[in-house]
């Protein structure tokens, strides 16, 4: 089962993917978390990351491409994947496709989280106090450039699914079990018991 989770910050793909890992076996593959492992190695990379992600920017289209392309490798990922993070631009979608051809691959469903902008911002304010401001870009002025980012470069990502019937739009405010169930009964699974 090959999947991609998208939404705004903060709406919740990191969590629903860690569900899916942990209930389907499929590998969650979160560029975000990839690249704050970056971060946290203290290499100068890292280093050059942060700065990006602190102001709400994205890292250059290749080097995610590459990060991907090896994730998808992994023998982990052989009985599927679900992407939190990745695509986030056109370029990064062409570029997928490009590496699921030539795997004989395909993304099967596309599920996007949808919350209000109000919403997000609590979010990612109670994260903030929660994790002890373990991510600096977790502040209302980085979380206005992510979702100014979200709308320019990735929104426009959406319609190339659309146009495959694949995407489906899912109500990201409802309780948390109740969106997994959302995503259970679109990639037709059973919940498990
Ligand atoms: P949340 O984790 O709350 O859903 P988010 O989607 O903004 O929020 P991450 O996916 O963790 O957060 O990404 C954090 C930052 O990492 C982004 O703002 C961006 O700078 C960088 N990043 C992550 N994935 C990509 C990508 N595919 N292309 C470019 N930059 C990326
Ligand atoms: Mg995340």
């Amino acid at each position: 089962m090959d999947l991609i989770i998208f939404g705004p910050p903060g709406a919740g793909k990191g969590t629903q993917a860690a569900r899916l890992e942990d209930t389907l076996g499929i590998k969650q593959l979160s560029t975000g978390d990839m690249l704050r492992a970056e971060v946290a190695s203290g290499s100068d990379t890292g280093r050059e990351m942060k700065a990006l992600m602190d102001e709400g920017k994205l890292i250059p289209d290749d080097i995610m491409i590459r990060m991907i392309e090896g994730c998808l490798k992994m023998p982990e990922c052989e009985k599927g994947y679900i992407l939190d993070g990745f695509p986030r631009t056109l370029k990064q979608a062409e570029a997928l496709d490009e590496m699921l051809e030539k795997n004989g691959r395909s993304i099967k469903h596309v599920l996007v989280l949808e919350v209000d902008e109000s919403i997000l911002l609590e979010r990612v304010q109670k994260r903030a106090e929660e994790t002890g401001g373990s991510r600096s870009d977790d502040n209302a002025d980085t979380l206005k450039k992510r979702l100014d980012v979200y709308h320019e470069q990735t929104e426009p990502v959406l319609p190339y699914y659309k146009e495959r019937n694949i995407l489906r739009r899912i109500d990201g405010m409802a309780p948390m079990d109740d969106v997994t169930d959302e995503i259970y009964k679109i990639i037709g699974v059973k919940k498990a018991a």
